[in-house]
């Protein structure tokens, strides 16, 4: 037994491995959706040492484990360690859904950016059709939601971040799929190359998760600007309360894109697709409660 996983083979199990994994609210999620649909299953939540990823992924294979949500900071080893990819997650380099066949041979995709999209476009009703999109950040997070953004067919996508060379090469692998340019947070004050203010900032930096805000300039954003944090938090985060000072039209955090991307592994491993809205709004209210 490998890092005290130890399944009840008279269930089906799922987990999510990540570390530190304590505040997933990924088995909460999947318990409602398993409720929803009338399926008895046992989800819980990892916490895996670091060098032993792999071994734990494969005793819960061994174990008969059905599926594994993947998190922070697991999903690059995954894409490693799977024998077949999907295409999105062969792109992204990501893997936060597995599953297994008989011969536990593992399967892997990845569900962030279908996530984000499905949350900004259908819950929030944005079109990102023909928009600018600022998004700030160019980490893993980053890199798993550029592909569906470019096929809602934005007019330009701005990736600015600390570290530029990361934001250059995510242009260059990107770059065949629209109009994407990369830059750093004090080139966003110069406004000849893109449509300011934008009508989309998505911040994918993990500063909120430190209370620190992406250092941008205020050309960036007016009274039309969507923001988008893709951490998400009991109250707004320090990102959200900037937007909204800034007049933002609307803020946004990531539990939309968190619940909606553990609907598609849902999808991935039981074949039907729960209700997301009534799980979010479940997760809210228990966040007002608190
Ligand atoms: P990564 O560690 O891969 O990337 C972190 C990013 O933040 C990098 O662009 C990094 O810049 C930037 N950053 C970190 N510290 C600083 C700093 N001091 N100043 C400026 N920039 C900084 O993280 P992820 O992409 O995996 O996650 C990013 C966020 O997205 C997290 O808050 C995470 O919780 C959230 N997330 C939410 C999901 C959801 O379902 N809602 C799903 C996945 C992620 P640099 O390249 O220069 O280091």
């Amino acid at each position: 037994m490998v890092n005290g996983i130890k399944l009840d083979s008279s269930l089906s199990n799922y987990a999510v491995f990540g570390n530190p994994v304590k505040h997933s609210k990924s088995p909460q999620i999947h318990s409602l959706f398993a409720k929803q649909k009338g399926i008895e299953l046992n989800y819980q939540a990892i916490e895996v040492h670091v060098e032993q990823f792999s071994e734990c992924v494969r005793s819960f294979a061994h174990q008969k484990g059905k599926g594994l949500n993947i998190t922070v900071p697991f999903k690059e080893n995954a894409f490693s360690l799977c024998d077949t990819l999907t295409e999105r997650a062969k792109v992204c380099g990501s893997v936060n859904t597995i599953w297994f066949d008989e011969k536990n041979h593992i399967y892997g995709d990845t569900t962030d950016g279908k996530g984000l999209i499905n949350d900004l476009t259908v819950n929030n009703g944005l079109d990102l059709n023909n928009k600018s999109i600022l998004v700030l950040g160019a980490g893993g997070s980053v890199r798993a939601i550029l592909e569906p953004l470019c096929e809602q067919k934005p007019n330009q996508i701005v990736i600015a971040n600390r570290t530029v060379s990361r934001a250059e090469e995510l242009v260059k692998k990107f770059s065949n799929q629209g109009n994407i340019i990369a830059c750093s947070y004090d080139d966003l004050s110069n406004l000849s190359y893109s449509r300011h203010p934008f009508n989309i900032i998505i911040n994918g930096t993990s500063l909120s998760l430190n209370g620190k805000l992406p250092m941008i300039p205020k050309s960036t954003i007016d009274n039309g600007t969507c923001c988008y944090d893709l951490m998400y938090s009991d109250t707004e985060t320090i990102f959200m309360k900037w937007a909204l000072a800034q007049g933002a039209a609307k803020v946004m955090d990531g539990l939309g894109m968190l619940v909606e991307q553990a609907a598609e592994s849902f999808m991935i491993w039981h074949g039907v697709m729960p209700d997301t809205k009534s799980v979010i709004q479940s997760l809210r209210s228990v966040k007002r409660e608190a």
